[in-house]
């Protein structure tokens, strides 16, 4: 384990001149390390280390085989430490440790996979209208990206765009988030010790107002891609303005789950306690607003509470643990914090709602629910990111999809039904970036994945990280000599 988080600089350790800010495990408490913040002094060498990378280094000018070959030998690498990779990413999240070995895993070493993968079959466009011209468009890297990645699953939504940025032959300075540091850090280290030119990937860790903004802000960044929260998203966007810079921003969700009649009521059952219990409920896909239909309400509502009391929660690195602590002790206090909000607007706590009993330490919170009399409440609008459902019983599908719709968000949508009628209907009103029938939180990372409204500008997914990380180019050429106006030449 590292002793110090430092930043990476055009392939270097660089200290950060910066405050200290002690990494905390969310298990225990204990401080396990210390940050060294990147100032405005280390940032800028950042982007100045990336620029020049993007400039004069070998990165965006080498052949794609060759830099296939790079993605996928640093694919190799991470594999190779992927339960190093495993416990640091438990240490810095406090997610269970089996939930990171299988399905983070997969998705770090699959985003180098499927982006060397996607360079294979890479083209541009050719336009044959004009037979005395030649057309052609080519993709070509954009320049320097600032990545900025969230802390409730580091290393998959991290390279989710680091993978791409580089694959298509950018440079970037990655920001962490402060409080999840360290296994982004190791892998910045493994990606160059699989053969990755320096100044390609840079790191920088620290505050988000301080390290992050002062990033999103530098005029050398020529793209923003950012995971995280709504509101921070609008000062990202609107710093990133200041350059026109593009961004992408994937953010925050308030997902309805609709329980139909038709539903397989145990498939139903499951799923719903998937899509808001794992990973700790700190998911920005979660289905936290559960909608059951009245006539199975009573019955549901029964069992979805008996199975949340006796979700197991523990130690993350044990690999029996079904949930671990929230990941730091602001984001605790804000959970908390909805439960009396609940109260006080008269929803019904059926489940947990309180510090889980039996922790002396560390920020373990009960799998929780209330009932909602309306969609209205601050619990059903407002993202709390964490183990807390809000269910609502609604009689009509027109009435289900009409809650499910009434939101600022639309990043994704769940429903459950055996009924044709009823999934081809629900799919087609909801207002979401995806909808999942009849499963929870699958992701197919070829396809586009992001939000409409506040949940989001942009998508990840192949073609569109195609489209964000790279310029298109039109070239024209003619074919043979052509006679042009000759201005000025007296005729
Ligand atoms: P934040 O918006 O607070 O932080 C996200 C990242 O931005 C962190 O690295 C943070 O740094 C940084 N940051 C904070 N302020 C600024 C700033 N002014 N300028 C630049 N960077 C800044 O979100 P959370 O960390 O609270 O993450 C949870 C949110 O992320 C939820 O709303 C969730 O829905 C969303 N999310 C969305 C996903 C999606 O794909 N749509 C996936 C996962 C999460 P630091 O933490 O160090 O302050």
């Amino acid at each position: 384990m590292p002793e110090r988080v430092r930043c990476f600089i055009g392939g270097k350790s660089v200290a950060g001149t910066g405050i200290e800010i002690p990494i905390i495990y969310p298990a225990t408490e204990d401080v396990i390390g210390t940050l060294e913040e990147a100032a405005a002094a280390e940032v800028d060498a950042a982007v100045t280390a990336a620029r020049d990378a993007f400039d004069h280094g070998p990165w965006p000018e080498m052949g794609i085989p060759r830099r296939k070959e790079v993605l996928l030998s640093m694919r190799s690498l991470l594999l190779e430490n992927a339960e190093e990779l495993a416990v640091l990413e438990c240490l810095d999240t406090g997610v269970p440790i089996r939930t990171i070995r299988g399905r983070k895993m997969d998705r770090l070493t699959g985003n180098f996979e499927l982006f060397a993968e996607s360079l294979s079959m890479m083209a541009g466009q050719t336009y044959q209208q004009d037979r005395k011209f030649l057309t052609m468009v080519t993709h070509e890297p954009v320049g320097v990206a600032a990545l900025i990645a969230p802390w409730n699953s580091p290393l998959s939504l991290a390279t989710t765009k680091l993978a791409p940025c580089i694959a298509y032959g950018n440079t970037c300075v990655l920001k962490p988030s402060e409080h999840t540091p360290m296994a982004l850090a190791r892998m910045v280290e493994i990606l160059h010790e699989a053969g990755l030119p320096d100044g390609v990937v840079n790191l920088v860790n620290g505050r988000g107002p301080v390290t992050g903004a002062a990033l999103v802000e530098h005029p050398g960044v020529d793209l923003v891609s950012f995971t995280g929260g709504t509101e921070t998203g609008r000062s990202v966007m609107s710093s990133a303005a200041g350059n026109l810079a593009p961004v992408a921003l994937e953010l925050g969700g308030k997902s309805a789950n609709i329980i139909t009649e038709t539903a397989d009521f145990e498939q139903a059952l499951d799923g719903a306690l998937l899509a808001i219990y794992s990973n700790n409920g700190q998911q920005c896909l979660a289905g936290s607003r559960i909608l059951v239909q009245r006539s199975l309400a009573d019955r549901f509502i029964e069992r979805f509470v008996e199975r949340a009391r006796q979700i197991r929660l523990g130690d993350p690195m044990d690999p029996d643990c079904e949930m671990g602590p929230l990941a730091f002790r602001e984001h605790f206090e804000k959970v908390l914090s909805y439960v009396d909000i609940a109260r006080a607007e008269g929803a019904e706590l059926l489940v947990g709602g309180k510090r889980a009993e039996g922790f002396e330490a560390g920020y373990y919170f009960e799998p929780t629910a209330v009932l909602a009399p309306s969609n209205g409440l601050r619990v059903c609008q407002e993202e709390i990111f964490g183990p807390f459902a809000a269910i609502q019983v609604y009689d009509s599908l027109e009435e289900a999809i009409a809650i499910a719709n009434d939101t600022e968000f639309g990043l994704a949508a769940y429903v459950w039904s055996e009924d044709l009628h009823t999934i081809t209907r629900a799919t087609q009103a909801l207002r979401a970036g995806t909808v999942w029938v009849n499963t929870p939180l699958v992701r197919e990372v070829r396809a586009p994945f992001g939000g409409y409204k506040s949940s989001g500008v942009g998508r990840d997914g192949v073609r569109d990280c195609l489209d964000f990380f790279t310029e298109q180019k039109t070239t024209q050429i003619p074919v043979g000599k052509l006679s042009l106006a000759r201005l000025g030449a007296g005729s």
